[in-house]
């Protein structure tokens, strides 16, 4: 605490992302990162990209990438394409353009924690909507008045899915309210709402390439919707940063979303390992919840999910850990290649005969 913050500072509850250590060797399943790297066409084309070019701005408009992700989708257009710095900015320039009302906006008890971060930030009203007891979102629950709705499908850090006629479902009974959906995890097994945005003025949905892109470290995310959508979404990003993908983002960005057969093939092997994984973590006693997403839910009913979390961390493999209500039994791991989760199961294997 400084007294020169301001009273805004002061009143902030920033969101914790997991740990990036600076230790070599460990088996790092925390943070939801796509074990096989990005591809090759998108390093070769940020290498090319690295020239005396760099002196100038970047398009501001981001118009080869949009273009790329629009024909990337069936019956997309340019002007229904917002792209930012991550998945994580397009999120905060939706929270204030999109879902600060008069009402409260609704979502989950159980989601990405990042959201009550924003509302915080904004200034938005909200109000939790709790999960059922095998952590499923029930639509009929979000038939209130509200200002707005988001939700992560795949959830996190549940991992479950919302099958897309709930999401139509939503859209139907909330026609007056954005609903956002976030499918930073959509290619690990989720039906995408990107083909509802031409019958849902309401509907936007956001889309990030650090997971089955496997471009994390790039900072490269985007929204689909109604043009007038993002327009409001482009209000924001010119009223604080012109700029949000440099060059090299952008050049990236595009070659990794026109290589679909790297795409493919990546996003296959994390789902299968995902199904290996899911397998011996229940042979171990585990209860895993069922995941559309690239890392897994578990619980273990004799094993405190802390203390596991911690005897792994002493085996070099650190997984996530939330000390939240309703979740502090679980630990949340990244599917990681098929010899971490090896190295990852034979430790726990240990753990759990204790
Ligand atoms: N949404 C969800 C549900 C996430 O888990 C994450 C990753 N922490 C993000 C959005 C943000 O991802 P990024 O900013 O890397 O696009």
């Amino acid at each position: 605490m400084s007294r020169f913050w301001s009273s805004a500072v002061r009143a902030l509850q920033p969101y914790v992302p997991g740990e990036q250590p600076k230790l070599a060797n460990l088996v790092k399943l925390n943070t939801n990162e796509n074990p096989y790297g990005p591809s090759p066409r998108a390093l070769a084309a940020m290498q090319g990209e690295l020239s005396d070019t760099l002196r100038l701005y970047p398009d501001p408009e981001s118009v080869r990438l949009r273009t790329a992700i629009a024909d990337f989708f069936s019956d997309i257009n340019l002007q229904q394409v917002f792209v930012g710095n991550g998945s994580d900015e397009v999120l905060a320039h939706a929270f204030l353009a999109l879902l600060k009302q008069e009402r409260p906006i609704l979502f989950p008890d159980i989601t990405y924690s990042f959201y009550p971060v924003y509302c915080k930030l904004y200034e938005v009203d909200y109000r939790c909507v709790p999960l059922d007891d095998n952590f499923a979102l029930r639509v009929a629950d979000y038939a209130q008045p509200n200002g707005g709705i988001i939700i992560a499908n795949p959830n996190a850090p549940t991992g479950r899915a919302l099958p897309l006629a709930d999401i139509e479902a939503l859209l139907k009974a909330n026609p007056d309210s954005v609903v956002v959906v976030d499918e930073a995890y959509i290619d690990f097994g989720g039906e995408s709402a990107v083909p509802l945005v031409n019958r849902h003025a309401n509907l936007l949905v956001v889309q990030t390439l650090s997971k089955s892109r496997s471009l994390a470290g790039l900072r490269v995310g985007f929204a689909i919707g109604h043009p007038e959508l993002i327009d409001g979404l482009n209000r924001v990003k010119n009223s604080f940063n012109s700029y949000p993908l440099d060059r090299l983002a952008i050049a990236g960005a595009t070659a990794a979303i026109e290589d679909r057969e790297w795409f493919d093939r990546t996003r296959q092997a994390v789902i299968r390992t995902r199904e290996t994984l899911t397998k011996d973590l229940e042979m171990l006693g585990f209860e895993v919840l069922p995941s559309a997403a690239n890392f897994v839910f578990a619980r273990h009913p004799r094993h405190d999910a802390e203390k596991s979390a911690l005897a792994l961390r002493h085996r070099g493999i650190i997984v996530r850990h939330f000390r939240l209500p309703r979740i502090e039994q679980f630990l949340r791991i990244t599917v990681g290649t098929d010899e971490q989760c090896a190295t990852l199961i034979a430790a726990l294997k240990e753990i759990v005969s204790v």
